[in-house]
């Protein structure tokens, strides 16, 4: 739940160590300590360290060299593909090797300061160096920095940070930088290209510098080094520490299934057995009260498939209301879920939802509002950031894969899968509601969880390719649901 950070106390006392596979993301603006927290954190916990700014450095300097305008993205994606870009981290020192070239102290320059957000502003430059950065962040046990790490590169860290600081406080402290490096800059230019590169790098229009919604801010301007490396160690325990948090009995939650729970998910549990089911993440455990369980959609059977995998009640799901009226609509009557008419804003099922999580139920969502082609999640509708902002709640996703192909024991055509992610905190939403208005930060919650989605899909594919029958289908559904979207929610903007 939002609001209600555990002490640093409890969490020492609980003895929380990061998971093997950790991602440490942290983002900020330029000068609000990144690396040396990011490298501090990598000291004390074991974890690699990549600073994501040496990269976009690093092309800008490849750029300059070769004369390629910082305008002209094509060339500069080009340039990228083309390089061999490595980060070695020995602890103490890290290094950024072009081409095998070693440019570490090359790319620390007022010249390249001023140019590298202009080149890291095009969405083909960022496709291409994003996904190097994700190469590198698979292996697990990473801390990366940068400007979108918590919101694009790895929206399921483990940890996600927000260093902020005042531009004074920033101001002062690359002065700093440049005095021990042997260089004179002046105060005003210092401040001048601060401000600038913050305006570039939050004002673009791709991946620009946010705060993700599930990250902890640390506002670091009145902090010693010490202190901040000391809040940002114990921010990075603190969803290890939440999660420790989840009861696990599972025995104890089938035995408090009221009786028709329990006949549904025995029936659910059959099917996704009969069409072997393979489940990953999460495992069944129960979950704290009141959460949001938030799936993709493709198809009919979705909603039995997921509900086998996840033993929890009272579950409510928010769900068309002409199931109903259908012939099944006993059924769903007797699951209790919410009927909601999609078109338009239904106050009545969105009231219901809030008090049902309020109350302590789990509530089932498919937040894209309708199903969707195979191989494309998303868009996410508003829906979940108005249930997210009005309840605080916790949210748990979940990606199903493979409900278009079922066969008995599991389809070669499109293997049958759910796959959990972590529980979502959206532990930024107070700031954010201090800053924002309510329509933005739902655009925020959205965006955060299409990415989640394509993230989840796309471990998925990695562990079991898409198949030439997912390909079709995604081919052949696209043309389908794009007008059906139309009909149900009217033409796109
Ligand atoms: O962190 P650093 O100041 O070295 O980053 C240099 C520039 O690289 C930033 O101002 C920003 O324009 C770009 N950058 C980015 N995305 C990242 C990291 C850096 O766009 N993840």
């Amino acid at each position: 739940m939002v609001g209600s950070l555990p002490t640093a106390a409890a969490i020492a006392h609980a003895g929380i160590t990061l998971p093997a596979d950790a991602v440490i993301a942290i983002d900020g603006p330029a000068g609000s300590g990144k690396s040396t927290t990011a490298r501090a954190l990598a000291r004390r916990f074991g974890l690699t360290y990549i600073d994501s700014g040496a990269m976009y450095r690093a092309l800008t300097l490849a750029a300059r060299r070769k004369d390629i305008a910082s305008e002209d993205g094509d060339r500069l994606a080009a340039l990228l593909a083309a390089a061999r870009l490595e980060l070695r981290d020995d602890r103490r020192e890290s290094s950024v090797i072009w081409d095998g070239q070693d440019v570490s102290s090359a790319i620390r320059t007022p010249e390249i300061d001023r140019s590298v957000s202009r080149v890291s502003s095009h969405a083909s430059v960022r496709a291409v160096m994003v996904e190097r950065q994700r190469e590198l962040g698979r292996r697990g046990s990473v801390v990366m920095e940068g400007r979108d790490i918590g919101s694009v590169v790895f929206p399921l860290a483990t940890a996600k940070i927000y260093l902020d600081a005042s531009l004074a406080a920033r101001e002062a402290r690359r002065h700093r930088q440049f005095r021990d490096g042997g260089r004179t800059v002046a105060p005003q230019e210092v401040r001048r290209e601060l401000a600038e590169r913050d305006r570039r790098d939050s004002e673009r229009a791709e991946s620009p510098l946010t705060i993700s919604p599930d990250a902890i801010v640390l506002d670091t301007s009145d902090w010693s080094l010490a202190e901040q490396i000391e809040r940002a160690a114990e921010t990075c325990l603190i969803n290890p520490y939440l999660d420790t948090l989840l009861d696990t009995d599972r025995e104890s939650a089938v035995r408090a299934l009221p009786l028709n729970y329990r006949i549904a998910y025995a029936c659910f549990d059959q099917i996704a057995r009969f069409f072997g089911l393979r489940q990953i993440g999460y495992n069944r455990r129960s979950v704290p009260a009141g959460i949001i369980l938030v799936s993709n959609h493709v198809h009919w059977y979705d909603p039995p498939i997921i509900g086998a995998t996840f033993l929890r009640s009272p579950l409510r799901t928010l769900a068309k209301e002409e199931l109903i009226h259908g012939p099944l609509g006993f059924l769903f009557r007797l699951l209790d879920i919410i009927p909601i008419h999609r078109k338009g804003y239904d106050a009545d099922a969105f009231g219901e939802a809030r008090r049902a999580l309020q109350n302590g139920s789990c509530l089932f969502i498919f937040p894209e509002g309708t199903r969707r082609p195979v191989g494309r999640p998303g868009p996410v509708k508003n829906g979940l950031g108005i249930l997210c902002q009005e309840t605080g709640a916790d949210v748990l996703p979940l990606f199903i894969r493979g409900t278009w192909g079922l066969m008995p024991g599991g389809s070669p055509r499109s293997p049958l899968e759910v796959r959990y992610g972590p529980m979502v905190r959206l532990h930024a939403l107070p700031i954010l509601q201090r800053q924002y208005d309510r329509q933005a930060i739902n655009r925020r919650i959205a965006k955060l969880f299409e990415t989640i989605f394509c993230e989840l899909q796309a471990r998925c594919y990695r562990d079991r390719p898409e198949t030439p029958f997912e390909q079709g289908l995604f081919q052949r559904l696209t043309r389908k649901f794009a007008a059906k979207d139309r009909r149900l929610f009217g033409p796109s903007p």
